[in-house]
């Protein structure tokens, strides 16, 4: 098992944990890692990690579930400082390429500021 490696070679958001390639950071703690997303599908996007690369959200659930609570304690966080809070955002984990991942170091994207439409594309 490799999945509790810090940071992993050739992984993108173990990169920007590294400091190797730069995000907008929003929120940070010893486990954590918040930044916009680079391509924002709302105007409010971010992007929540764990600095220790995990691949998907199942994984992370399975192997350390109370860092998958510190995301999601993290992402209310977040919400509450973009002002999204109270009208209403999404927390979203895409788990395999089939749903549309595409980095797979587990991130929860934090998606408001603008009417969210259900179900999702
Ligand atoms: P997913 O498709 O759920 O795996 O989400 C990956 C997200 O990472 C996408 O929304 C991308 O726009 C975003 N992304 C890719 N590269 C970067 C980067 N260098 N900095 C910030 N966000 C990124
Ligand atoms: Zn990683």
């Amino acid at each position: 098992m490799t999945y509790d490696a810090p940071v992993t070679n050739d992984c993108l958001f173990c990169k920007i944990v590294a400091g190797e390639i730069p995000a907008t950071v929003v929120h940070e703690t010893d486990k954590t890692l918040a930044f916009r997303d680079i391509n924002p599908q709302a105007p409010s996007h971010v992007l929540v990690i764990p600095k220790v690369h995990h691949p998907d959200a199942a994984t992370l659930g399975a192997e350390d579930p109370a860092l998958a609570g510190e995301l999601l304690r993290v992402a209310g966080l977040v919400a509450a400082a973009e002002g999204i809070a109270e009208s209403g955002y999404r927390v979203v984990f895409n788990t395999g390429a089939g749903a549309g991942q595409t980095v797979f170091h587990v991130h929860c994207h934090v998606l408001g500021g603008r009417t969210l439409t259900w179900p999702p594309g």
